[in-house]
């Protein structure tokens, strides 16, 4: 049977778009849909434009630290539309590049919807027409999930974030995961007071408690308005704003609500199912070690198969789908031990188990903590520290996690990052000189381990 194309695929995310160029690479014959912008959310609204406005807050802080170091600064102004042009400046470029380089991949691009309308049929929607292909790549991500309460029409996500007309005076942001964070610290930071209500015990519920914790400490240090076991029952229009009515029966009068309370796959109405697709009960896309579907010829990378979703994470995928069909060399994506930063102010790095899954899975674990004001601090007069910590394995001294919180956290967790995969034992930590003065040397030079409170008294 002949087909139109090797390969459909669905979605010009970062997934969809690597694979696309790699397989064209491969010397198959590609064609990418993308309904929206190829980019995906990270390029498009995502990744790209938040970390420009993490960038753009922390000059408030900046501002007035400058002074400890001698600098006399005039009150500074912030205008949002400048920051908002110039993002999108940069966002249009990169959706240059993306582009530019699916062409001299020569992949074909559709800017339509795709339907899958049969294990080898993809239907555009709006130009109406089929195309087959013998292999489809599902790779549509993931989009905001926001609960089903009274009035939650009026409050946005994280997409609109991008493009609000003005700030508003005060701003409520719901959830406590990595959107949640990063968007209450850059409303801060310029300046919206701001709101950050989280229905659990403690945000970021996954990371290593002491980064938790410690982030939540500074957060109400710098006079955000966090509170935890809340939530929010029904959102109503109020004559100048919002009110959010909390399930305690009190309300918070608010400029704008944004939800960040996770996402779900983008799955719904691409016709999946009726091709014998499984999906899970989120709706993801459920695959094997090398993102095959249920469906022998269709797979799927990204988001949209919620494993870990993180953009390299799909980058990855993407790759190596094409290395295992196209290059005859199967190659299933090792999910485990992923750095990841979360952009919160300060900022976390974390790469490994957290303490609590350490002990839940080794038994005994050593801690090795620090916890200290960055030099920099010294002069500013700031009134923040600066956390890092090692876990160890201490039958192969092996170093099994390491979670930061100040100032380039996620740089660190890069390259701790390496050191991690390739087994790094503590004793090799220490055996590394340190780099002086700088904040990671702390990671070489940690030489008491950490007791417990409760263990301590009883010794
Ligand atoms: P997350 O899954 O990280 O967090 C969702 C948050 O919303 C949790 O705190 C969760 O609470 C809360 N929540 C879920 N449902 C409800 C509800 N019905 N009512 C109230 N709260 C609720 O999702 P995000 O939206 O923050 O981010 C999506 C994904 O995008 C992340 O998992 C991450 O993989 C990726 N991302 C990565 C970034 C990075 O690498 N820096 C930046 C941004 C996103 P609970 O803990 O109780 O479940």
């Amino acid at each position: 049977m002949t087909f139109d194309f090797d390969l459909f695929v669905i979605g010009a995310g970062s997934g969809g778009v690597r694979a696309a160029r790699m397989a064209s690479q491969a010397g198959a014959r590609v064609v990418v849909a993308e309904e929206y912008r190829v980019g995906g959310t990270c390029v498009i609204r995502g990744c790209v434009p938040k970390k420009l406005f993490v960038y753009a807050s922390h000059f408030s802080e900046a501002f007035e630290d400058a002074a400890g170091f001698g600098w006399t600064v005039q009150k500074p102004e912030f205008n949002w539309q400048t920051l908002l042009a110039n993002k999108d400046t940069e966002i249009d470029r990169l959706n240059g590049i993306y582009i530019r380089n699916l062409e001299l991949a020569g992949v074909e691009l559709i800017e339509d919807r795709a339907v899958v309308s049969d294990a080898n049929t993809v239907h555009l929607v709006n130009a109406g027409r089929d195309i087959t292909a013998e292999r489809i790549l599902i790779a549509t991500g993931a989009a905001p999930f926001v609960p089903d309460i009274p009035g939650a029409e009026h409050a946005i996500t994280s997409n609109e974030a991008f493009h609000l007309d003005n700030l508003p005076r005060h701003v409520t942001v719901i959830g406590g995961g990595y959107i949640a964070v990063e968007f209450a610290g850059i409303f801060h930071g310029l300046g919206v007071e701001t709101s950050l209500l989280y229905r659990g015990e403690q945000v970021l519920r996954g990371f290593d408690d002491d980064l938790r914790y410690g982030l939540a400490e500074e957060l109400l240090k710098k006079g955000m308005d966090l509170r935890v076991h809340t939530s929010v029952t029904a959102i109503e229009k109020t004559g100048e704003g919002l009110r959010a009515v909390l399930e305690d029966g009190s309300s918070l009068d608010t400029g704008l609500i944004m939800y960040a309370t996770g996402r779900n796959p983008n799955t719904k109405g691409l016709g999946l199912e009726a091709v014998g697709v499984d999906l899970d009960r989120k709706g993801a896309v459920v695959v094997d070690a090398y993102s095959k579907t249920s469906v022998d010829n269709i797979y799927a990378v990204g988001d949209v198969t919620d494993r870990v979703n993180l953009t390299p994470v799909a980058i990855r995928e993407g790759a190596a789908f094409v290395e295992t069909v196209y290059n005859d060399n199967p190659v299933a994506v090792d999910h485990s031990g992923i750095a990841t930063a979360v952009f919160s102010q300060p900022e976390l790095g974390t790469v490994g188990l957290t303490e609590a899954q350490a002990r839940d899975q080794h038994g005994e674990v050593d801690i090795y903590k620090s916890s200290f004001r960055p030099m920099k601090n010294t002069l500013s007069g700031r009134d923040e520290k600066m956390i890092m910590k090692v876990i160890v394995e201490p039958s192969s001294d092996k170093v099994i996690g390491c979670h930061i919180m100040g100032p380039d956290a996620g740089e660190m967790a890069q390259v701790l990052g390496i050191a991690l995969k390739m087994g790094a034992t503590k004793a090799q930590f220490d055996e590394t000189i340190a780099v002086h003065p700088t904040a990671a040397e702390e990671l070489v030079t940690m030489k008491e381990r950490w007791t417990p409170p409760a263990a301590a008294a009883a010794e």
